[in-house]
């Protein structure tokens, strides 16, 4: 072997990792850097953080699981070399991951090179780390690791928050988040799907996609593309649907708005393979209380957008929220919510009398509604989505639907279908279910239904 870390620097680095530091049981990991002082640095950031993570660094060929190599591909010499390094390292491991410079010609290496797993670029450290995870899954060690792998978590066991994104790029002007939070930063799409492994292998059962705009995913990184096991994925909406349905568990979506693009991820919901279930805060439907309130995707023709998503996937369960009383409201904006709201049939529905925050735009708005209008409003509406929502649940008496069990009492078991998220819908009873437990999935044959919950008996087990 001509090479292990190739420059001279490198060779040092390897004299301090020892066999007998490597562990019998650690997953391990070999590099070959080739290149400059900054490819030495990248690779000495990647083993860092693979160390941290518990795996060890072999210092050879044969002692490794996976090869990583660092390519240069400054000058067509350096090209040469790492070609050759690559080869080399396919002829003595098999199991090999190509980084650096070199790696943003992904087509000349894998012509060479068909058989490396995966090709990252220079600094791509969560790519990488991201192809050594899916080549070498870390090994979590309960004796060492404080923390379980999938994070310390306040949720049951089976449902968990994902959270993909920090800040909005919008700016409601009822709403003081952005300046809380700052504009739209949205998380490195492995980072995000690594930590839904994490979750899934945690025993998790449904994943509740979070953030203050899903639907926005990505803009911020112009869609960066990322590899994820043998594949490219885009820091996107649809991209984070198609992995996470990958993972075999209930995938939730909260807070989208009706944007186009959304039309893309109803056929995975029509094909089961994300829940049918969509929570758009629509705030209002009026377009001049819209406008005022300067909500994101206000323009798009909301009613035929739904009707559309119905026609693609017939089960589709949406969930709302809406303001009553914002400042400007007239009788005819309200009338014309009520109306949108009679023509949408919205699933679930929650409705807040609009309230002054500090440092919100929309307090220097004329035409504040007073009080007992807000209220009388806020009555009418409930009153209008009650029945909505109680002659929608009637028509799923018959149905077999499936439960994922949130409680058992000794009452019986409660839980929620496909349309109910935890918290903020309603529940689906299962009486006399003692010997259920939390995270138990049953299929259940909806037998009654009131304005806010269904009741049934259990079919199977699944
Ligand atoms: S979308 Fe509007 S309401 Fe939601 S966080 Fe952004 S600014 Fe606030």
């Amino acid at each position: 072997m001509a090479i292990w870390l190739a420059s001279s620097r490198v060779r040092l680095y390897t004299r301090e990792m020892t066999a007998s530091s490597v562990s019998k049981s650690a997953p391990k990991v070999g590099i070959v850097s080739l290149g400059c002082p900054k490819a030495l640095v990248d690779s000495e950031r990647i083993l860092t953080r693979l160390r941290a993570e518990g795996y060890e660094i072999s210092p050879s060929y044969d002692g490794a699981d996976v090869v990583l190599v660092n390519t240069c591909g400054f000058l067509d010499s350096a090209k040469q070399e790492s070609l050759d390094a690559i080869g080399e390292a396919i002829k003595e491991n098999g199991k090999v991951i190509v980084t650096g410079c070199l790696g943003v010609e992904p087509d000349v290496i894998r012509q060479t090179h068909p058989d490396v797993l995966a090709v990252t670029g220079p600094h791509q450290y969560e790519q990488v780390v991201s192809a050594v995870h899916a080549a070498l899954p870390p090994k979590h060690d309960p004796f060492t690791d404080l923390v379980p792998p999938e994070g310390l978590r306040l949720t049951p066991r089976h449902y968990a928050y994902l959270k993909i994104s920090e800040g909005c790029n919008n700016r409601c002007t009822f709403c003081i988040i952005p300046s809380i939070r700052g504009d739209l930063v949205s998380r490195p799409i492995t980072s995000v799907l690594r930590e839904a492994e994490k979750l899934a292998v945690a025993g998790v059962k449904e994943l509740l996609v979070i953030s203050q705009d899903t639907s926005a995913y990505g803009i911020d990184t112009k869609f960066k593309e990322e590899m994820w096991y043998d594949r490219t994925v885009r820091t996107r909406f649809l991209d984070l649907c198609t992995e996470l349905a990958n993972l075999d568990l209930w995938v939730r979506l909260h807070y989208v708005y009706p944007y186009p693009h959304v039309d893309e991820v109803i056929p995975l919901m029509a094909e089961g393979k994300i829940l049918p279930y969509l929570d758009i805060p629509f705030q209002h439907a009026s377009p001049t209380v819209l406008k005022a309130m300067r909500r994101p995707a206000s323009q798009e023709k909301q009613l035929d957008r739904i009707r559309k998503w119905r026609e693609d996937c017939p089960h589709l369960a949406l969930r709302s929220t809406f303001i009553t009383g914002f400042p400007g409201e007239t009788e005819e904006d309200f009338q014309f919510m009520l109306d949108w709201l009679k023509e949408a049939q919205l699933d679930r529905v929650g409705c807040f009398k609009y309230e002054a925050v500090d440092g919100a735009k929309a307090n220097e708005l004329p035409g504040a509604v007073p009080e007992e209008v807000k209220q009388e409003r806020w009555e009418r509406f409930m009153e209008t989505q009650k029945a909505i929502s109680a002659e929608r649940l009637q028509q799923k008496v018959g149905w077999t639907l499936g439960v994922l069990i949130d409680e058992v009492d000794e009452d019986g078991a409660i839980g929620r279908s496909y349309a109910e998220a935890p918290e903020i819908d309603g529940n689906v009873f299962l009486n006399g279910e003692t010997t259920l437990k939390p995270g138990d999935l049953v299929d259940v044959t909806i037998e009654h239904a009131d304005e806010y919950d269904l009741w049934g008996s259990v079919e199977r087990v699944i």
